[in-house]
C-alpha cells in the first residue's frame, strides 16, 4: 500500500452517506456499514431507508413525472442534462472508480475503464433522446390516418447489483431519462455509494429534482416493496434469476407493472481448431477472470473442438497462471477481490463440488489471503461431465469448466444445454461457420473472434431464463416507452345512426 498515491489509499474511517429524494439529502440513524472486499476495512456507512422513505421517493419520481419538467421538455434539452452529466463523470472519474474499488473490490484500472463506458453511455443515451420517434401509418385509406406515438412509461424502479454498481446504472439511467421517464434507484446494500454520487452529478448537471432518487437499504426490504409497489410503472431488475423470477409474482400481484430483467448466465466460449488459438486463449482466461467471473456475461463454458484441446488446455492454463490477482488499489493488479463473504463461499463450494464429482483441477483451484481480503485464484476445470454442477450452474466466480466436440453440430447442442441464453463467444477462422454457429446459439449478445467488446449502441439482454427485454442504445430507451396509436379521420365521419 506504501506506494500508493495518496488518493488511493484506504479511507482512515467510514465515510457517512445521506439518500437522495426529491432533490434533498436525507439521513437516518439506522445504518450499514460497508468493509473493502480488498482489505476487510470499514469504508462507508449508508443508510437503512424505512418503507416510507419509499414511499416518498416514488411519490416525488410521480410528481416530477406529471409536472412535465422533464417528461415535456424537448429531447434536445434532456439530451443537454445528459451531455454535461458525461462531463462531469469525467471530471470525478477518479473518486467514481476509487468508491467502486473500495466497496466491490475490482482492481483500480478496470474501474476507471468502465468509467469510460459510462460516458459514452450518458453521450449515447444524449443521442437517443433526441432520436426517439414514432412512426405513422399512411396507407389506412384516403381519409384516415394514423400515427404511432412514443410516450414516457413513467415512473422507473431500478434495482440493481453488486458485481457492476456504477457501470449497470450508466447502462440504464441514461435512456430511462432519455424517454422521459423519471426513476428511483435502489443499488445493492453492499455497493451503494456510487449510485449516490451519480445523484450529486445529475443534480450538477441540471436534472430537475425528483426525476433522480435513491433509496438505499435491502434487497429484502426496500427492493422487494418496489417490486410490489402499486405507483411503480416499470421495475428494471438486473441481477439474480432467482429474485428476478419474485420480481414476475409481485408485479402480477400488484399493478402489472412492466419488467425489464437482466439476469444470470452460463455463457459458452466456442474454440474451433481453425481458430488464432493463442487469442482465443487470451480471451478465455479474460472471459472467466474479468471482474473475478462475478459477470453476467463471463464466458464460464469452454467448449473446445476435440483435436486441439490438450493443446488448448495447456495453452489456456499456462496464461491463467500469470493473472496478477491481488489488491484491487494497486494499479498492475488485474483480478481482484471477491465482492461479498457469501458469494466467496459460493465460489469456493463450487471449486470443492467439482473437485468431489471428479473433475481435475488444470490451475487455481483454492482461495488465498491478502491484506485481510478474500481472494480466489482463477480456476480451470478439465474433465467436466455435463451433469455435474460446475457443468450448469451459474457460479459467478472465476471458474472456468472445459468440455470438447467434434463436429459443429455437437458444438451447437452443448452451448444451448442451459436454462441461460446471455452472452456467447465463437472462435474460428471460417466466416461461414461463424455465421451458421450464431445462428443456431441462443443467446442475447454474441462475440465473434473477440469477447466483452461493444458499446453502448448495442442492446443488452437475454435468451430463456436471461431475462426479458433490451438495455443500452435506441432499443433500451424503447422499453421504457409505450405506445399509442393515434387515428385521425380527414373527412366528415360516415354517421352510423341515419
Ligand atoms: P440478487 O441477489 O438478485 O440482487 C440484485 C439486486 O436485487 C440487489 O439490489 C438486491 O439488493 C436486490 N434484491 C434482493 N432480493 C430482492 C427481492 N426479493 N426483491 C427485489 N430486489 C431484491 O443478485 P446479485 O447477487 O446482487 O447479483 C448477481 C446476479 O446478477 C447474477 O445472477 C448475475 O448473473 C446477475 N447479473 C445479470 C446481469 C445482466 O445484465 N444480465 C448483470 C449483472 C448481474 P441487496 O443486494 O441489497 O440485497
Amino acid at each position: 500500500m506504501d506506494q500508493l498515491a495518496p488518493k488511493h489509499r484506504l479511507p482512515d474511517q467510514p465515510k457517512e452517506f445521506g439518500y437522495f429524494v426529491d432533490g434533498l439529502w436525507k439521513s437516518r440513524e439506522d445504518r450499514f456499514e460497508r468493509a473493502s472486499p480488498g482489505h476487510g476495512v470499514a469504508v462507508s456507512r449508508t443508510v437503512r431507508c424505512t418503507l416510507d422513505d419509499l414511499n416518498d421517493a416514488v411519490s416525488a419520481a410521480r410528481r416530477a413525472f406529471e409536472n412535465g419538467f422533464w417528461a415535456d421538455i424537448s429531447g434536445a434539452e434532456r439530451a443537454g442534462v445528459l451531455l454535461r452529466t458525461a462531463e462531469i463523470i469525467k471530471r470525478r472519474r477518479e473518486e467514481v472508480a476509487y468508491w467502486e474499488v473500495l466497496e466491490n473490490g475490482k482492481p483500480i484500472s478496470q474501474a476507471l475503464g468502465e468509467i469510460e463506458h459510462c460516458i459514452a453511455c450518458f453521450e449515447t443515451g444524449a443521442g437517443a433522446a433526441r432520436a426517439l420517434h414514432g412512426d405513422s401509418f399512411n396507407n389506412l385509406g384516403k381519409d384516415l390516418f394514423g400515427m404511432v406515438l412514443r410516450e414516457p412509461i413513467g415512473v422507473v424502479g431500478l434495482i440493481t447489483p453488486w458485481n457492476f454498481p456504477f457501470l449497470i446504472l450508466c447502462e440504464r439511467v441514461p435512456f430511462i431519462l432519455a424517454s422521459g421517464c423519471t426513476l428511483v434507484v435502489k443499488p445493492s446494500e453492499v455497493t451503494s455509494v456510487t449510485t449516490l454520487l451519480l445523484a450529486e452529478i445529475l443534480e450538477e448537471a441540471g436534472l430537475p429534482r425528483g426525476a433522480y432518487n435513491v433509496v438505499t437499504g435491502s434487497g429484502r426490504t426496500i427492493g422487494q416493496a418496489m417490486t410490489e409497489h402499486h405507483d411503480i410503472d416499470m421495475i428494471s431488475f438486473t441481477g439474480s434469476t432467482a429474485v428476478g423470477r419474485a420480481c414476475v409474482h409481485a408485479a402480477a400481484d400488484s399493478n402489472f407493472k412492466k419488467l425489464g430483467l437482466e439476469l444470470g448466465g452460463k455463457n459458452p466460449i466456442i474454440v474451433f481448431a481453425d481458430a488464432d488459438l493463442d487469442s482465443a486463449a487470451d480471451a478465455a482466461a479474460f472471459g472467466i477472470s474479468f471482474n473475478t467471473g462475478q459477470c453476467c456475461v463471463s464466458s464460464s463454458r469452454l467448449i473446445v473442438e476435440v483435436k486441439v484441446a490438450n493443446e488448448f488446455e495447456k495453452l489456456l492454463a499456462a496464461k491463467m497462471q500469470k493473472i496478477v490477482v491481488g489488491d484491487p488499489l494497486d494499479p498492475t493488479t488485474q483480478v481482484g477481490a471477491i465482492t461479498t463473504e457469501a458469494q466467496n463461499k459460493t465460489i469456493l463450494d463450487y471449486i470443492e463440488k467439482g473437485k468431489s464429482a471428479g473433475a481435475k483441477v488444470l490451475v487455481g483451484g483454492a482461495k488465498f489471503d491478502h491484506e485481510g481480503g478474500q481472494y480466489i485464484q482463477p480456476t480451470l476445470f478439465t474433465g467436466v461431465t455435463r451433469d455435474m454442477a460446475i457443468a450448469t450452474d451459474e457460479i459467478f466466480g472465476p471458474v472456468l469448466s472445459s468440455f470438447t466436440f467434434e463436429t459443429a453440430d455437437e458444438a451447437v447442442q452443448i452451448a444451448n444445454d442451459t436454462v441461460y441464453g446471455l452472452a456467447a463467444s465463437l472462435w474460428t477462422s471460417d466466416v461461414s461457420k461463424a455465421l451458421s454457429v450464431t445462428r443456431r446459439v441462443r443467446a442475447g449478445r454474441f462475440w465473434v473472434n473477440t469477447i466483452m467488446a461493444g458499446g453502448p449502441e448495442m442492446p443488452l439482454g437475454g435468451f430463456k431464463q436471461s431475462g426479458w427485454g433490451r438495455e443500452a442504445g435506441v432499443y433500451g430507451v424503447e422499453e421504457y416507452t409505450q405506445i399509442k396509436s393515434v387515428h385521425v379521420d380527414l373527412a366528415k365521419r360516415q354517421p352510423w345512426i341515419s
